[in-house]
């Protein structure tokens, strides 16, 4: 299988070898908060040890667990799933794989907006799918228009596939947009939408707006969410879904086949995670948003450069096309990779191009580092793209 390589990780490996090396490499590549998980998470996880939950849950997940998820949906996201609609993965990037591998059969088509998450193309075309990108422009806030859906989708179309906020550019879909989709996905019965809202407690505006919520949504969509980010829970690795019946069903059978479940430790961590304070959340989130806006305004500063606050996630995702065709030593920028390559090596700063995200003059920049090492690493990148010659 011709299976590329996930870049965010590919390049997160780079700055690691890098500073393995001794090199004083700031990596800004990894999508990972740099917080540790909140301290009653953690507690929990001990006293699930200590309690002998060492065993396999059901596959679906543990019954509290899934409660916890229904009570998380109605809560805050207005929406009234049944237990036995959600499924607890290992990491939302399975639960992505699952709904995939279930839903799309050899030929089918994935409609997915561009800049999209790296693994999202890979995946479909693990499958045997074909995805269909939609473009979108930075000077738009990478919002696409109902028109680019409707000239895409056909009765081939299974799935459309985005994340709100969005990873790369932290993009919210409006809800105007959302409306226009569950009008649309009217006319297509067999197209359903996966709407990842991972990064749902990132967000610095307004309230996150859960797709399912929309119009006739809710019978059409899956939606993906999990622990990592929100909670500052990668290394646990707990996702979830919650959708049709039918589709989770599929997809239980699935994981029945492939885990036999999530780590039964992390997922009693997850249940206190999703039942007690979000505090430590949001404090996460205040870092979030003051680092933003430091990285924002020293990039609007660039020639080159212009760029708007992102609305959520931990991300900016630049249009680098200014520093393209420059030079500096032996160094030659023709696209985004040797841009990436070039700030690596020279700046000592990890970042991911814009290509694997399907934006090819995007280059991602991660913020979720503290304000010492963002400050050091913009000036690094300053000093640099001022050394690149026409
Ligand atoms: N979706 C998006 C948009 C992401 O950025 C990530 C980050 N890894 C994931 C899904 C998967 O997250 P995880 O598997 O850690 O839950
Ligand atoms: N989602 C994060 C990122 O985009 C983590 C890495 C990954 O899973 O690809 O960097």
């Amino acid at each position: 299988m011709r299976l590329s390589e996930s870049a965010t990780i590919a390049m997160a490996q780079k700055a690691r070898s890098l500073k393995n090396d001794g090199k004083d490499v700031i990596a800004l590549s990894l999508g990972e908060p740099d917080f540790d998980t909140p301290k009653h998470i953690k507690e929990a996880a001990k006293k699930a040890l200590d309690s002998g939950f060492t065993k396999y849950t059901p596959i679906a997940g543990v019954a509290e667990l899934r409660e916890a998820i229904c009570q998380k949906f109605l809560r805050e996201n207005n929406l009234a799933y049944q237990n036995d609609q959600i499924l607890v993965s290992t990491g939302a990037k399975q639960s992505i794989n699952h709904l995939i591998l279930s839903i799309v059969n050899e030929g089918d088509e994935v409609i997915i907006p561009t800049p999209y998450w790296v693994s999202y193309i890979e995946m479909v075309r693990m499958a045997g799918g074909r995805p269909i990108p939609i473009e979108t422009e930075a000077t738009n806030d990478f919002i696409p228009d109902i028109s680019q859906f409707q000239s895409k989708i056909n009765d081939k179309t299974k799935l459309i596939l985005f994340s709100t906020p969005s990873n790369p550019t932290g993009t919210v879909y409006p809800k105007s947009l959302l409306e226009k989709l569950s009008a649309l996905l009217q006319d297509y019965p067999n197209c359903f939408l996966i709407s990842d809202e991972i990064y749902e407690h990132i967000l610095y505006e307004g309230k996150h707006i859960s797709t399912a919520s929309i119009g006739n949504l809710f019978d059409k969509t899956i939606t993906v969410n999990g622990m990592s980010k929100g909670f500052a829970m990668t290394g646990w690795r707990i996702g979830y879904m919650a959708g049709p019946l039918e589709i989770i069903q599929a997809c239980t059978k699935l994981q029945g086949q492939v885990t036999s479940g999530a780590n039964a430790i992390a997922q009693h961590a997850s249940i206190a995670a999703l039942n007690e304070s979000l505090e430590p959340s949001k404090e996460m989130k205040n870092a979030f948003l003051q680092r933003r806006d430091y990285v924002v305004n020293r990039l609007n500063r660039l020639e080159g450069i212009q760029i708007n606050p992102p609305k959520g996630a931990f991300y900016v995702f630049p249009d680098i096309a200014y520093y393209l065709h420059t030079k500096y030593k032996h160094w030659k920028i023709d696209n985004s990779n040797d841009l990436a390559m070039y700030l690596l090596e020279e700046a000592l700063v990890s970042t991911v191009a814009g290509s694997p995200f399907g934006y090819p003059n995007g280059l991602r920049i991660s913020y979720a580092a503290s304000m010492q090492e963002l400050e050091k690493a913009m000036d690094r990148i300053e000093a640099a793209l001022r050394q690149l010659n026409k």
